[in-house]
C-alpha cells in the first residue's frame, strides 16, 4: 500500500494514542499474509504465514516499539533501556535513532545473534553485555527505573502491547473474519497477549464474528508454561524464546484457556526442520519464527485441527538476523574458474 505510513497513523483511535503526539515511526506494520500452499497441502488446511520478519528492523518487536517511543518521547524522555535477546534491542535502537534520544541495551553476553548486535550497534545503542542469561539482564532493566531517568521499553511497557495487538487486526482485516487457529512462538508471552486483546477488540466491536483458537509454542528446553514452573537455565538454538521466567505468563494462559487452545512445546530438531521447510518454500524467517509451522505440523498430525479450517501463523522475525544456521546446514557452495563452459559443466549441462 503506498499510502502506508505505520500501525498509529493507520489504528490511531484504537491506540489510545494524543492526537498531538509527534509520531516516531519507520513505516511498520502491513507485513505480507503469505498462503503457504505446501503446509495447506499437507494439512488440509488453509495455510497462512503472517511475514513479521518484513517489518522495519525484521521483527514484530517494531508494532510496539513505535508506540512505546512515541509515548516516551511525548513524555520527555531523553533515555529508554530494554533488556533483550536481540530484536527488543534492535527496534529499540533504531526507533530511539529515529526519535534522536538514547537507547541502552542489555544483554546476555555470547547469546545474541550476530545481525541483532549488529543493529543495536549501528543504529548508536549503548550496549552492556551481561553475564547472565535473558531474564537476569531484565530483573536488573525493570530497577533501572524509578531511580534513574530512563524508560523502560520490554514488553512489560504497556504500550507495546497495545501496538502489538494490530498484527491480529490486520489479518481479521486481510482475511474479512478471524482465522480458525493462530499459532505463535511464546517467550516472554507479550506477543501471544496482545494478539488475543487485538482479536477480543474486533469482535467485542462487531468487527468479525468469532474468535481464533490461540496455540502458543515454546521450545521443549526453555518450556515453563508447559511444565508449569519457572527454567532457571533455558536452553534452546531460538534464542529469540530462550526465556525462563515469562513476564506475560498469566496472558498467554488466558489466551489459551479462554480460546480453547493450548501453551505446547517443540523441540530444537522439529524448529530446524520447520525453518528449513519454510526455507524451501521461499519465506526465511529465524529459528523462533519457525516453531509455530513446527507446532502446526505437530497439531496437525495428532488430529487437532479441524480439516478445511484456517489457520495464521506468526513467523515473528527475518531469517536473515542469523544466517549461521542458513549455512551450516545447506551443502556447499560449488566453485569453479570464470568460464562458461566450465560453468555449464558443473551445471550438468
Ligand atoms: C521477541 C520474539 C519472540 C517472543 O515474543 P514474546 O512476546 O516475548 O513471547 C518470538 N520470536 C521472535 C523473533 C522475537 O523477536
Amino acid at each position: 500500500m503506498g499510502s502506508w505510513k505505520g500501525i498509529i497513523d493507520h489504528y490511531r483511535p484504537r491506540l489510545e494514542m494524543d492526537d498531538n503526539a509527534p509520531v516516531i515511526s519507520l513505516g511498520e506494520g502491513n507485513t505480507p499474509m503469505i498462503l503457504s500452499e505446501r503446509l495447506s497441502e499437507r494439512t488440509g488446511l488453509e495455510v497462512y504465514l503472517k511475514f513479521e520478519g518484513m517489518n522495519p528492523t525484521g521483527s514484530f518487536k517494531d508494532r510496539g516499539m513505535t508506540m512505546a517511543i512515541t509515548k516516551a518521547v511525548a513524555n520527555g524522555a531523553k533515555a529508554v533501556v530494554c533488556a533483550s535477546t536481540g530484536n527488543t534491542s534492535a527496534s529499540a535502537a533504531a526507533y530511539s535513532a529515529k526519535a534522536g534520544i538514547l537507547c541502552v541495551v542489555l544483554i546476555p553476553a555470547g547469546n545474541v545473534a550476530s545481525g541483532k548486535l549488529a543493529q543495536a550497534l549501528v543504529h548508536g545503542a549503548k550496549v552492556v553485555e551481561v553475564r547472565g542469561n535473558f531474564d537476569q539482564a531484565f530483573e536488573i532493566t525493570r530497577k533501572l527505573e524509578g531511580p534513574y531517568p530512563i524508560v523502560v521499553v520490554n514488553s512489560t511497557n504497556p504500550h507495546r502491547l497495545l501496538g502489538q495487538k494490530t498484527g491480529a487486526f490486520e489479518i481479521c482485516d486481510r482475511l474479512e473474519r478471524a482465522p480458525d487457529y493462530h499459532i505463535i512462538p511464546v517467550g516472554n508471552a507479550g506477543n501471544i497477549t496482545s494478539y488475543w486483546n487485538g482479536y477480543n477488540e474486533y469482535h467485542a466491536d462487531g468487527i468479525t464474528d468469532s474468535l481464533p483458537q490461540m496455540f502458543g509454542f515454546q521450545a521443549a528446553g526453555s518450556a515453563p508454561i508447559v511444565l508449569g514452573h519457572p527454567v532457571d537455565q533455558p536452553k534452546t538454538i531460538a534464542t529469540a524464546i530462550r526465556i525462563g521466567h515469562p513476564a506475560s505468563w498469566d496472558g498467554a494462559l488466558r489466551a489459551a484457556r479462554e480460546s480453547g487452545g493450548e501453551i505446547r512445546s517443540v523441540t530444537d530438531k522439529a524448529i530446524l526442520e520447520a525453518y528449513r521447510m519454510i526455507a524451501s518454500e521461499g519465506v526465511f524467517a529465524e529459528l523462533a519464527s519457525s516453531a509455530p509451522v513446527a507446532g502446526l505440523l505437530q497439531l496437525s498430525a495428532q488430529g487437532r485441527l479441524e480439516r478445511g479450517k484456517t489457520v495464521v501463523c506468526i513467523l515473528t522475525g527475518h531469517g536473515l538476523k542469523d544466517p549461521s544456521w542458513a549455512i551450516s546446514g545447506a551443502p556447499k557452495p560449488i566453485q569453479v574458474d570464470a568460464e562458461i563452459d566450465v560453468v555449464a559443466q558443473a551445471l550438468g549441462f
